[in-house]
Parts: structure tokens; sequence; C-alpha cells
């Protein structure tokens, strides 16, 4: 596993029962990673630590995708590398990724690349703003972005990305944030997991509800965009597409190569969690159903841990803490509130928006969820 963090933890976890272990890489002496597994501590670049690593492995898998090519390329020649390089470089790439999707003819937000100072004046006459400027690559959780309200912010937002590679795309103005989490296996069997609703704060995921209150259609265009990027990158492994909904139709932001913070939800909430299914995929074990077990809500934690003991006397409350040290921004662990039936979920999260003082994070799933829609 390169990559140590939660992600990490949570895989090594849901291996464990299958009789797989996983040994992680990180450059972090405290990764997470390493309270459940054995982890060696490296850079992801430092070639000859690759080699050492992969001699105990019998295939490489990810829970961060920013390493770099010729790292990748090391470890493709040594191991089977799964997810393939080049799903992780496409998913790297911001504009390899929005070509992508054109190509296989899901919707993307208009959008101009500009990988030079030349490029501004023709990407602020291509693209309508209000519009938001991304590096091409590293960018995650809305780092890496700058709002451009208008075309005469460009130059200047351009030089505060450090005149990095970017694409610079119109704001869409969505309804809501949905995402599908699937996974492909080694034989190419594709399954998805249901259609859920994201709720960000800060360009950072606050909750997630599973399912996603949606039409069919959207669910069959949604499963159908992901059957092709995984078809298209002959993908293997659990991976992520976040959409917008803009009227009923699904514009696709990006794809995560990799398991996914809008399915942790899966754990508890499905017949066979992202994790287990990724570990089963990259291992060529048959995968596991992805069916929703009734409804949950999971909610992010970030900055610090609430109270345990008040979260854990809501019912059908399961907490997960990965053990890392509080810091502003920082995702330190999840909860998810799983429920036979909607009006039960609502009662739930009532229940715990009391219990610790959360109102200004579960207030908006509420709304969300005494919708009509
Ligand atoms: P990203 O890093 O691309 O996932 O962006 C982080 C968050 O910024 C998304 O979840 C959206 O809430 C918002 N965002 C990104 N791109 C757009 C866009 N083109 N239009 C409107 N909101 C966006």
């Amino acid at each position: 596993m390169i990559g140590g963090g939660q992600l990490a933890q949570m895989m090594a976890l849901a291996a464990m029962p299958l009789g797989l272990r996983v040994h992680a890489l990180d450059p972090a002496v405290d990764a997470c990673a390493g309270d459940v597994a054995p982890l060696e501590v490296a850079a992801f670049d430092d070639l000859a630590a690759l080699h050492r690593f992969s001699d105990v492995c019998d295939v490489i898998t990810f829970d961060f995708e920013n390493v770099s090519a010729p790292a990748l390329a090391e470890l493709a020649a040594l191991r089977p590398v799964r997810p393939n390089p080049l799903s992780l470089a496409t998913a790297q790439d911001r504009a390899a990724e929005k070509a992508l999707f054109a190509r296989i003819g899901t919707a993307v937000a208009p959008f101009a690349v500009i990988d030079s100072r030349e490029q501004i004046e023709a990407a602020a006459s291509s693209v309508t703003f209000p519009a938001i400027l991304k590096t091409r690559r590293f960018g995650y959780d809305g780092k890496g972005q700058i709002n451009v309200p208008e075309a005469a912010a460009l130059a200047d937002a351009c030089t505060r990305l450090g005149n990095a590679p970017c694409v610079l795309e119109s704001r869409v103005r969505f309804q809501r944030e949905l995402s599908i989490v699937a996974v492909r296996g080694l034989d190419g069997q594709m399954l998805c997991y249901p259609l859920v609703e994201n709720l960000h704060v800060d360009g950072i995921l606050s909750a997630t509800l599973a399912p996603a209150r949606v039409s069919d259609t959207m669910v069959a265009a949604a499963r159908l965009c992901a059957e092709r990027v995984a078809e298209a990158l002959d993908y293997v492994g659990v991976f992520a597409i976040e959409f917008f909904d803009l009227n009923g139709v699904l514009v696709a932001n990006e794809m995560a190569p990799r398991v996914h913070n809008s399915g942790h939800w899966s754990i508890e909430g499905a017949v066979t969690s992202q994790f287990e299914n990724h570990m089963r995929a990259v291992t060529g074990l048959p995968l596991g159903d992805t069916a929703a077990v009734g409804v949950s809500c999971m909610l992010n934690w970030i900055g610090e841990m609430p109270d345990r003991a008040a979260a854990l006397s809501v019912p059908g409350l399961h907490w997960h803490d990965y053990g890392k040290s509080a810091r502003a921004g920082r995702k330190v662990g999840h909860a998810t509130v799983t429920a036979a039936d909607r009006q039960t979920l609502v009662d739930r999260l009532v229940l715990l928006a009391e219990k610790l003082e959360r109102h200004a994070q579960i207030e908006p799933v509420l709304e969300r969820l005494r919708a009509p829609h």
C-alpha cells in the first residue's frame, strides 16, 4: 500500500479477515496505517525503498494517487500495480481527466487549459465567468484552487498559483453534489455502489447521504460513466467519480483512482465495504455485493474528534477514530449513522446534533433529508 493514511488503515482492517496482510509505505513516521499494519517510512520517490518494499509484496496498490511517474514505472516493473499507472496518471491530471470524460460522452464544465501565461488570454475568452482556476496536478480538498470572478482577475490568479499548469473552468450552478463509487475486478467484473449525495464545507467533504434520492435515469447515467471510465483505463480496484447535478444532468467534476471519502458509509451501510472490495479486486478475488442496507449518513470529523461517549449513545452510530493528532482542516475521523428508513435516520441525526452540539454540521443534512425530493 503506497500511502499510510486513514484510507490505508481502513483497507488494512478490511483485508485482515480475508487472510490478506497490508504493508504500508509513507513518508510520515506517525502515518495512521502504522497502527494496524507494518509501516515502511520512506519518501514516495525513494527508489531504493520502493525496491525493498516491493520484495515483501505480491501486489501494489495505493491510498494516495500523487506518486511521481518515475516511481510508478519503477514499481510497475517489480510487481503488479493495481490500479495501473495509466489510471493514476489520468486521475493526477485534471486536463487528462476532463478529456477522458468528454471522450466517453460525459458532460464536464466548460474549461480551458493554461500551461503558460501566453494561454491566459485565449482561456479567458473561451470560458464563461465566474470561473475557478485549478492546478492540473496535486490539488485535493479544494487546495490549489482560486475563484476567478471575472476575466480581468485571471492573470493575477495564475500568479497566485505560481504559474503552475492549470485548468480554468466555469463555475457550475449545480443543485447538489453527487458521487458514485465503483469497483472493477481483475476479470473485468464491474459493480457500482448507489449514487450518494455529498455536502462540502470550504471545499472539504462534510457529510455523505447514501443512497441519494435521484431518478433512475441519473443512476443509469452515473453507472454508464463509471463503466466507460473503467473500461477505457482497464481499471482494477475501487474508484470514485464526483458529479454536479445540474438540473438533472450529471456534470463530471473529477475521479479518484482509489477508495473515496464519499464511500466510507459502505463499511456499515452496504453489504460489502469499498475497502473490502478494493482488497478483493486487487488480489483477484470475486467482488462482494455493493447494495446499500437501509440508509446512512457519514459525517466527517475535521480538525478534532467530538465527544465519543456522547456520540456512541445514539442508536445506529458507528465511530471511526483514525488516531491522528488534531489539526485544523485535517480529517481525523468519521461517524456513520445507519437506519432502516429515512425517518429513523432523521431522528437519530437530530439526537446526535443535540448530543454533540453540532447543529451547524448536521442541520444541512437534515434539510436535505426532509426536502420533498
Ligand atoms: P475539486 O477539488 O475539484 O473536487 O473541488 C472542490 C469543491 O469545489 C467541489 O466539491 C465543489 O464544491 C467546488 N467546485 C469545484 N469545481 C467547481 C465548478 N466548476 N463549479 C462549481 N463548484 C465547483
